[in-house]
């Protein structure tokens, strides 16, 4: 049977390509009767987090890609994440090295620099071959009875051409001799990611790997190692990017790329999922709106297109609102509105930062509104009373974005630890720093307390308001 499956690795938001892969995945498994499995790809121990992973469950099943098997809904072939998974990749790295095809490279990153400049000096690809990385015997004996650190690498062939087979490019050429040595198990003895990808595709039977074109590279090293091992190769299928509408790879640096952004905009699961049914790919009567189980029905891969498919916010927004006055009666969209924003849980949260500033209950809504809106309309006008030429306040929320992409975790404290060190930075004080975030966060310059305010909107909100300021 077939078995397919998406291998999210949790080192951040939740990503709509990750969503987009998930869900040609899921159609590709589900039009021929198979599986579709989650596995969480977590061997970098120091990028992974527990937050990502659940942000990660949370978000795909809101758009409804549910999974057979994964770390949270078990299996036959778990544990589910591959940092529970060590000893077996510690395992498959000895018996390549006992066949000769791995081995221990004792090499300081030193030397790795050095190698790599000579080879740079000397014109040629840079790609490191076993045979340049090879160390007299005795000095590997001796590193060896040291106790050096060492990492295990793979074998490769020096020359020659790679044919991997991609069902929707065909016949895709790789020259050896730019294929390096690849890492399998690094020093800390946690596998790369792709010995523990291999491992891991063949002991959970997937048959099927589609996934995001910026994996064709590693293709070459995944087919050698399955013929080290002697496992058949499955399937691939490499998916082409989401692009900008530039035509630029979607980048969270550009836009907000998180699936939680659009959950907090009030997109719609069933818009955001079709939306993303759109990209590279068409029903076969064409229609623009169609349903998770119609495209399961109707999927068919070989109508992937691949020319880049253009992330278009307008068309998501349009399609959103087209689900949202033809599928939604009076009760269906009263529930999505409660299931967004309004809830007991969210607005409970809110009443502590209006209840000081109203007089009557009809205030509320004029202060609050903030917290139950999109990106605000900002003017020209509106950061008037900010201190601050404009380049300077270009700069001031730039940075704070930046910053407020790497808090570990989001919550008032940590914020405002933020914003003290940033408005120390700027030499401003905390009140003239705050002003122009005061604007972006809540449209206005009087409203409810800014640094709540964010807290309350999450992180992906915010960031998008601070971008949007100064876009
Ligand atoms: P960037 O930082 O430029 O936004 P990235 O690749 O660093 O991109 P990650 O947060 O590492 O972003 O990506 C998370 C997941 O989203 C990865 O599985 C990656 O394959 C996928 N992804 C990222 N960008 C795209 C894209 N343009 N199209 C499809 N999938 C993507
Ligand atoms: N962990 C990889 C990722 O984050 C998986 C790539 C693959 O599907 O092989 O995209």
């Amino acid at each position: 049977t077939v078995r397919t499956r998406i291998a999210p690795s949790p080192t951040g938001d939740p990503h709509v390509g990750t969503a987009y892969i998930a869900l040609f995945n899921l159609c590709f498994a589900r039009q021929h009767g198979g599986q579709f499995i989650l596995r969480i790809e977590d061997t970098d121990r120091a990028r992974s987090t527990a937050e990502s992973e659940q942000m990660i469950l949370d978000s795909l099943r809101w758009l409804g890609l549910e999974w057979d098997e994964g770390p949270d809904v078990g299996g036959p072939h778990g544990p589910y994440r591959q940092s529970e998974r060590g000893d077996i990749y510690a395992e498959y790295a000895r018996q390549l090295i006992a066949s000769g095809h791995a081995f221990k490279c004792y090499r300081t990153s030193e030397e790795l620099d050095e190698l790599r400049e000579a080879r740079k000096a000397a014109g040629m690809h840079l790609a490191l071959k076993p045979a340049d990385l090879a160390l007299a015997e005795e000095e590997v004996a001796r590193r060896e009875r040291e106790g050096w650190p060492y990492v295990v690498r793979m074998q490769v062939p020096a020359s020659g051409t790679c044919v991997v087979e991609d069902m929707l490019r065909g016949s895709i050429e790789v020259d050896w001799a730019q294929v390096d040595a690849q890492i399998l198990l690094k020093s800390d003895g946690m596998p790369t990611y792709h010995l523990a990808n291999v491992v891991d595709d063949h002991l959970m039977g997937i048959t099927h790997v589609l996934r995001g074109e910026e994996w064709i590279n590693s293709a070459p090293k995944h087919q050698l190692l399955y013929e080290y091992f002697g496992w058949p190769m499955p399937t691939l299928c490499h998916m082409p990017l989401l692009r900008n509408e530039d035509g630029s790879k979607l980048s969270k640096r550009k836009n907000p790329t998180s699936i939680n952004y659009f959950r907090r905009m009030g997109f719609l699961p069933q818009a955001v999922t079709n939306f993303l049914g759109r990209m590279g790919w068409s029903m076969p009567d064409e229609r623009e709106k169609f349903t998770l189980d119609e495209m399961m029905s109707h999927f068919d891969l070989q109508r992937v297109s691949l020319g880049g498919p253009v992330f278009d916010r307008q068309k998501l927004s349009w399609l959103n609102g087209l689900y949202i006055r033809e599928d939604l009666d009076d009760d269906a969209f009263l529930q999505a509105l409660r299931d967004w924003a309004f809830n007991e849980d969210y607005v409970r949260q809110i009443l502590p930062q209006v209840r000081p500033r109203v007089e009557t209950l009809s205030d509320v809504m004029p202060l609050a509104g903030h917290f139950f809106s999109g990106l605000p309309a900002i003017e020209e006008g509106d950061f008037d009373k900010v201190k601050l030429g404009r380049e300077d306040l270009v700069k001031l929320l730039q940075f704070l974005v930046w910053r407020l992409e790497v808090v570990p975790a989001w919550h008032k404290e940590a914020l405002l630890a933020e914003v003290k060190a940033l408005s120390a930075h700027f030499e401003l004080k905390m009140k003239d720093f705050l002003a122009p975030v005061f604007v972006a966060i809540t449209g206005s310059s009087s409203s409810t307390s800014v640094m709540d305010a964010m807290a309350i909107l999450g992180s992906d909100m915010t960031r998008a308001r601070l971008r949007h300021a100064i876009a």
